[in-house]
């Protein structure tokens, strides 16, 4: 009978520190620097963007602005919950408006009002008081899961090059990550739905992208607008405008001008959907490769989370935003915890290891931050623009030779196992273990 109280206690003590966070100014000044430091900071050139100190958090728009101490935007401590309401209610470009008008006033009283409470987490809707009573185990909480990709047909998947495409003994073997990724979510979807869980996907059929349409109406629709734009801005001259409109194969456009705007319309479709936990389902392949298409021995899972800004990061007042949103919101904590369950589930469900702490890959090394084994801060696009917690899976290396076969022998028995490890670290996540 012992064991009840003291689950509770600790229940509270993990509660205060990651939802409501602990009150004091000096509390709040240690876990911000805390968090700063174990998940955003990668390279020591960030520091002199940022300063947290006993008055708030701080950016600067260069070193020597940090110096003279003229700060671009200062959010000082008993701000810090305007500024979160502020960041979940407003689209980004209102939020550079704030940001960049920020300096060193404080908000006003009518702005205090009009960005207060919004989104206040303590609120316990009724779904979730509702699940006592039908025994659900999601019921109540939102979910976002991003089907990394596009490609449900090969000729979308060249043009994204996100196919596998190999011979294993005699037998031509071929799948597309776009297909394998909808799969698992689809899967996840109707999972996490029996539980109670209200589920959005940002893509939901083959070859739609995250407009709602595929990628060739996407070419036809929107580029002529972005070309004028640019255009417009002088970055680019009429030949050029006409070459890329008429005449540019879908492979350039797809990577120089889709890709970057598909990843921020589905940060923009999950942000407003207002998730209480983000997915984005990938696969991997092994890296550093002379040739992508010969199969290879090893065989690896990890995972992804926001942070690990380097020194080039923070060069423009867009990804100055990004970070300061990513701090204040404070998800760090709650990401790791996610994403350490689903590497364990990973491992139990795939029987594939984690890739060991000791690896020679270069993007985990040079660019990742390692929160544990087979976790990673990672400043990808999506990490950094989506307001809840977020995991990034990428299981699998599907240029394995065994793994290859499996999936292309029975592709949904090995989708399955992947979305019941994806579903597995979901419940164990609300149930906060
Ligand atoms: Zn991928």
């Amino acid at each position: 009978m012992k064991i009840i109280p003291l689950f509770f206690v600790l229940l509270f003590v993990f509660q205060a520190h990651t939802d409501c966070f602990a009150q004091t100014v000096d509390d709040l000044h240690k876990y911000y620097t805390r968090i700063a430091h174990k998940y955003l900071v990668k390279s020591k050139q960030i520091e002199s963007h940022f300063s947290i100190d006993a008055k708030g958090i701080a950016m600067y728009a260069s070193p020597a602005d940090k110096k003279q101490n003229k700060p671009e935007c200062m959010i000082y401590w008993d701000e810090i919950e305007t500024y979160k309401n502020l960041v979940l209610s407003k689209d980004r470009r209102e939020q550079l408006e704030y940001y960049k008008g920020k300096k060193t006033a404080r908000f006003s009283k009518s702005e205090r009002r009009r960005l207060a409470n919004r989104f206040n987490d303590v609120y316990t809707p009724p779904q979730l008081r509702l699940a006592k009573t039908n025994g659900k185990k999601l019921q109540g909480y939102k979910i976002a899961i991003d089907p990394g990709h596009i490609a449900g047909t090969l000729d979308i998947a060249k043009v994204e090059h996100r196919f596998i495409e190999m011979n294993l003994n005699g037998t031509k073997v071929s799948f597309f990550e776009g297909d394998l990724t909808l799969t698992v979510a689809t899967m996840l979807k109707e999972k996490l739905e029996k539980e109670g869980a209200t589920v959005f996907l940002t893509r939901s059929k083959p070859n739609v992208t995250a407009y709602g349409n595929s990628f060739k109406h996407w070419r036809k629709t929107y580029l002529p607008e972005i070309m004028n734009e640019l255009l417009a801005k002088k970055k680019l001259s009429k030949w050029e405008r006409t070459r890329l409109i008429a005449r540019a194969r879908d492979t350039e456009i797809f990577h120089d001008y889709f890709l970057a705007r598909d990843l921020e319309m589905r940060a923009s479709l999950i942000n407003a959907f207002n998730p209480n936990l983000t997915i984005v389902i990938h696969f991997n392949a092994a890296p550093q490769k002379k040739k992508w298409n010969l199969p290879v021995k090893e065989n690896y899972n990890m995972t992804f989370m926001p942070g690990s800004f380097q020194s080039d990061d923070l060069s423009s007042p867009n990804e100055r935003l990004d970070f300061l949103n990513l701090l204040v919101l404070a998800n760090f904590d709650k990401s790791a915890k996610f994403s350490g369950n689903l590497i364990k589930e990973f491992t139990k469900q795939l029987n594939v290891p984690a890739i060991p702490t000791k690896n020679s890959i270069a993007y985990l090394n040079k660019v990742s931050i390692l929160v544990s084994e087979g976790v990673y801060c990672r400043n990808l696009k999506l990490c950094r623009m989506v307001n809840s917690p977020l995991c990034y899976g990428e299981s699998l290396y599907q240029d394995n030779e065994k793994e290859a076969m499996r999936i292309f022998e029975d592709k949904n028995k090995r989708m399955k196992q992947v979305a019941e490890a994806y579903f597995n670290a979901v419940v164990k996540y609300f149930q906060g273990k």
